[in-house]
């Protein structure tokens, strides 16, 4: 590929085309990477890595509340927001020069620009410079949607502008039944802050288990987060320095502050992809790709938040690796999008792996359901109005686990391990098979012997 400045090019610094640039390289492949804003991309600046931070940092006041049970007195414990963010700061701009180090280590180039395309090889650098490649990888990733321009959107905040407020707001509406609004909802009640979340449909987390929408719901509400179904934000006012958030359902909600968490869109825009011939999948916005991440021009792939698959940082890593060992590598390596497991960092946690009872219950002509709602051991010293949801789906014909969900503090350790089991397709006697680990939360999951419930297809359905 002499003919070429480099063998690749990735735009986007993120976490796939981290990944991607740096195994590409380990193959021997020249390698250019450039970066608009900071490398890391969302997930490490503006995504899990400070979400799950200030989630650590929340958390903190329940463990000072639960004290009092097992005999501790705590003095009146403060906290200082500020100092908070300036600590996760630090702490970002640190994992930013790592990131950039092991990229440079790799031996591919960074160039600290925006980049769009003039042809199929060929990227123009803001700065005027042109690199033709040989490969091109897409990894821009993906942008907070603002939805509709209602009156006021222009004071709404999204999870980019979250992390950087000069003050914990004493009040805030967050628009959004999704895992952005219900783990910044979650975040702000931990810190005292009183929390309104607006969410459109009828309870939030569409496309979850069922059993763990209404129990994460309830969970909530009994930390006082107060959940408005049903409705929408439609206009937002602004007095100094306070907000009233007008809903579609004719009241209204003053706030310190106003947050939609509406989903995110793939950073398709601008960047040339029609000078260079690279196809957008009709159905979801995001680039169109094949198994392996290729687009409709033969040298250019695409991977991570940009195609619109499954939004998640171990996935746009696991793509990109993919991809450089597919087209540098002489591996053809395909990525599996079954049975990811994921958490939404809520208070408490929610945990999944594999299919809620719904979707068993369409595939499977036999399903069994296992089911336990319990009060975790340590809410009986502390006192805490708790409990923990864990549900076993399985497919009844074969015995196999099809589905873990888990709502309770660690359900997202919990799940990842429940992960290897579901896609080692252990069956429901594989967990009956396992020693229980006493005494933890988890040991419910083997210990569960009797189906709460038991579903049979009719022919008609
Ligand atoms: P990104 O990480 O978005 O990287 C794309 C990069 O491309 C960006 O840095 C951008 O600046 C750059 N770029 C874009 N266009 C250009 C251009 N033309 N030229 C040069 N550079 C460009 N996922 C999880 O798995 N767990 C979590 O707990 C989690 N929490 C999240 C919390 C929040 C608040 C958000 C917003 C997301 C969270 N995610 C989480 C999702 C995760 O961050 C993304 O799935 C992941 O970052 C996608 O990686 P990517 O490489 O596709 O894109
Ligand atoms: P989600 O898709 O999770 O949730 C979006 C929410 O906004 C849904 O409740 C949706 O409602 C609602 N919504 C969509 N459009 C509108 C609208 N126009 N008006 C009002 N409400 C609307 O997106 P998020 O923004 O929360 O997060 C984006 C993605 O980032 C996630 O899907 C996930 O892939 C990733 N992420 C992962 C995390 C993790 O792994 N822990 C954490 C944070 C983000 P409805 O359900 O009715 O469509």
């Amino acid at each position: 590929m002499a003919e070429f400045d480099v063998d690749l090019f990735v735009i986007g610094g993120g976490s796939g085309g981290v990944r991607a640039a740096r195994i590409a390289a380990g193959h021997g492949a020249r390698v250019m990477i450039a970066e608009e804003y900071r490398m890391g991309g969302t997930c490490v600046i503006r995504g899990c890595v400070p979400k799950k931070l200030m989630v650590y940092a929340s958390h903190i006041q329940h463990e000072i509340e639960d004290a009092a049970g097992f005999g501790w007195t705590i003095p009146q414990a403060t906290f200082d927001w500020p100092t908070l963010i300036a600590n996760k700061d630090r702490e970002i701009a640190r994992l930013e020069a790592a990131y950039t180090a092991n990229v440079e280590k790799s031996g591919a180039r960074i160039a600290k620009t925006r980049v769009v395309f003039e042809d199929p090889h060929t990227l123009r650098l803001a700065t005027g410079e042109a690199v033709t490649a040989g490969y091109v990888l897409i990894a821009t990733g993906g942008a907070p949607n603002h939805g509709q321009a209602i009156p006021g959107i222009e004071h709404v905040i999204s999870s980019n502008e979250v992390f950087h407020l000069e003050t914990l707001p004493k009040r805030i509406v967050i628009q959004g039944g999704g895992y952005i609004a219900l783990e910044f909802a979650c975040i702000f009640a931990g810190f005292g802050t009183d929390v309104t979340l607006i969410y459109r449909g009828e309870n939030i987390l569409r496309g979850f288990d069922e059993d763990v929408r209404s129990h994460v719901r309830a969970e909530m509400e009994k930390e006082g987060i107060t959940i408005l179904t049903g409705c929408t934000v439609n206009k937002v006012d602004r007095h100094g320095k306070e907000f009233t958030s007008h809903l579609s359902n004719g009241s209204s909600v003053a706030s310190d502050q106003v947050m939609f968490a509406i989903g995110r869109h793939p950073n398709v825009a601008n960047l040339g992809l029609e000078k260079a011939g690279v196809a957008i999948n009709p159905e979801n916005g995001g680039i169109a790709v094949d198994h392996f991440s290729k687009t409709s021009v033969d040298n250019i792939y695409a991977i991570g938040d940009v195609t619109h698959r499954i939004n998640l940082t171990p996935v746009a890593i696991r793509e990109g690796h993919a991809f450089a060992d597919t087209v540098f590598g002489k591996q053809q390596v395909r990525v599996d999008h079954a049975n990811i497991p994921t958490a939404v960092f809520s208070q408490p946690e929610v945990g999944t792996v594999g299919l809620t009872e719904t979707q068993a219950r369409v595939e499977f002509s036999h399903v069994d359901i296992y089911k336990a709602s319990f009060r975790p051991m340590k809410a009986t010293m502390s006192g805490r109005d708790t409990r923990v949801l864990m549900k076993l789906v399985v497919d009844a014909t074969t015995d196999r686990v099809v589905g873990c969900h888990i709502v309770g503090d660690g359900a997202a350790e919990m799940v990842q391990l429940l992960g290897i089991a579901v896609k080692m397709k252990a069956t429901k006697a594989d967990f009956d098979a396992t020693m229980a680990l006493h005494p933890t939360a988890a040991e419910e999951l083997v210990t569960m012997r009797t189906p709460t419930a038991r579903h049979v297809r009719q022919a008609a359905e």
